[in-house]
């Protein structure tokens, strides 16, 4: 493992500190963003999205300082901030720009003959106040693409970062290139007590991304008020590796995939299962892949793997590598921080493990890499459905069909096919979770549509008729009534026609009185 020469720059602080707002700020800060919402109703979608442009024109021109920022607070690598934050906020908002429109615009919808005359649609409303919480191991990402995918359906928001990486100052900084985003988005920095401050206030929607232990408490907090909740948790994703594959590429796509941010990504590869016949030399190149990884932070782009951002995580990290040691687990590289006082741990690949270890069925949120040999297709897909998390994982095969049958058949949310963590990569695609890694969706179509309310209108353009199911109900129309669900609901090649007829003997009925 190499360690680069380069000036280290660590953060001043483990956590940043940051106080929690009173009751009375966060019902301020709701009456704002329901004032907010009303000066956004009166905005049109073009409007929205001219802010997100100019955003993009920004990030673009700082994105050395934002990224600085970033590298500060996480201690991530240069590049895992470049590409993974920023890239992916500039990906995700482009696609907005492109595909916004078409998503949010009023939908046409076919009525049924028997509401002949009427005229059906959906309008994709905004929700109102939504409010975004989030975690610290892609604070800049998963903050921006959330609150500007919100905004840009027309909602208020109400956005609570991370404790641990509140980046103070950044976002607003971002927000005040245009004074519509500035009035429309307010961040407040705290802890969990902060974040049920503003539950308390009743958002439209939380959307929250963090961990399962923190989901099932917002759940239950918003389940008395009835606030629709998404939510975004963590993973135990699986890698599984068929024997037919291009070995070298596997092995560097998994390694990247189980440490990439350090290994503090919801859909990091943190089982590896490998085909049996394969399985030795895989496990020794992955072990000579990590050998050549730089650990750094406050690099110039030339490491690979960054630090951890939190003490406590590498304190869960240690104990799971510890835990699978005490039960016979082999620990090939790695194995322990890097040095006492630095907050990195060095990649650790680790073989002989089983269900019994907690580096099996917990999530790790760091660089751990246990590797598990397999002989069947069927084997594989059982053991790595034996998990109560549901969030993404990748196949690798050249066999495609192989590759796309187990794919179907993983219970998750996300599968990359001989890539990893990629479906992450197009912003077209929605990203979310089965199982313990939460609901609802982020990202694509589906996310989009996650901050709107879907209103349905109909149109009744013949307004002289009366309706045959009005009152008076009479005998002879429950007749016809009950001959139409006959006609409408048997196969006959006439069907339509009946229908027709009784239908119209029904509307000659409905505008006579009893
Ligand atoms: P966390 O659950 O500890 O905290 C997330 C956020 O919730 C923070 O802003 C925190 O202040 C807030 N919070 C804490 N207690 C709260 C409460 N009682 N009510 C409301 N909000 C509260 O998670 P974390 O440690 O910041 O992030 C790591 C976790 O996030 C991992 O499990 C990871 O897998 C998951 N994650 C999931 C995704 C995804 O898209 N599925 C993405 C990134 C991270």
């Amino acid at each position: 493992m190499n360690q680069t020469n380069t000036t280290q720059q660590q953060p001043d602080q483990t956590f940043a500190l940051v106080d929690d707002i009173s009751e009375s700020q966060a019902a301020d800060i709701f009456v704002q963003a329901r004032l907010a919402k009303q000066r956004l109703d009166k905005l049109t979608l073009d409007v929205r999205l001219d802010s997100v442009r100019k955003l993009i024109d920004y990030i673009v021109q700082n994105r050395d300082e934002i990224i600085d920022v970033l590298c500060r607070e996480t201690r991530k690598s240069r590049t895992d901030a470049l590409v993974s934050e920023v890239l992916g906020v500039l990906d995700n908002f482009e696609w907005l720009l492109h595909n916004a429109k078409s998503v949010l615009k009023d939908k046409k919808v076919s009525t049924p003959i028997t509401l002949l005359g009427k005229k059906s649609r959906i309008i994709h409303a905004p929700l109102g106040t939504v409010l975004v919480i989030a975690p610290w191991n892609y604070p800049l990402h998963i903050g921006l693409t959330s609150i500007l995918a919100a905004y840009v359906c027309g909602n208020a928001v109400v956005f609570k970062p991370s404790e641990l990486t509140p980046m103070q100052g950044l976002f607003e900084k971002l927000f005040s290139i245009d004074p519509i985003l500035q009035q429309s988005i307010q961040v407040v920095y705290g802890t969990g007590v902060t974040a049920q401050r503003l539950i308390d206030q009743k958002p439209a929607k939380v959307f929250f991304t963090g961990s399962a232990r923190t989901g099932r408490k917002i759940l239950s907090q918003c389940a008395n008020a009835l606030i629709a909740v998404d939510l975004e948790l963590g993973g135990k994703d699986q890698a599984i590796v068929f024997e037919d594959v291009n070995l070298r590429r596997a092995v560097k796509g998994v390694i990247w995939g189980a440490l990439t941010n350090a290994g503090q990504s919801c859909s990091s590869v943190e089982r590896v299962y490998v085909q049996q016949r394969i399985y030795d030399e895989f496990v020794e190149m992955a072990q000579q892949e990590i050998d050549r990884l730089v650990i750094n932070s406050g690099d110039a782009g030339n490491a690979d793997i960054g630090g951890m951002t939190a003490d406590f995580q590498l304190d869960i990290v240690h104990a799971q590598v510890q835990d699978a040691r005490a039960k016979g687990a082999h620990i090939l590289t790695g194995g322990s921080p890097l040095d006492e006082n630095e907050l990195f741990y060095l990649p650790t690949l680790i073989t002989n493990v089983d269900s019994s270890m907690s580096v099996t069925k917990e999530e790790t949120f760091g660089p751990l890499i246990p590797i598990m040999p397999f002989s069947t297709e069927e084997e594989v897909i059982r053991l790595s459905n034996d998990t109560e998390f549901g969030l993404s994982a990748s196949v690798w095969s050249a066999d495609l069909k192989r590759a796309n049958r187990v794919a179907r058949m993983l219970e998750c949310g996300a599968v990359s096919i001989n890539n990893v963590m990629l479906t992450e990569g197009n912003p077209g695609l929605p990203f979310g979770g089965t199982k313990n890694s939460g609901y609802g969706r982020q990202k694509g179509v589906e996310g989009l549509l996650g901050y709107t309310c879907s209103k349905s209108i109909l149109i009744d353009t013949n307004s002289s008729k009366i309706e045959p199911n009005w009152y008076p109900y009479t005998r002879s129309k429950y007749v016809l009534f009950d001959r139409l669900i006959a006609a409408q609901f048997t196969k006959s090649p006439w069907k339509l026609v009946k229908a027709a007829l009784i239908g119209m003997k029904l509307e000659g009925l409905a505008s006579k009185d009893r």
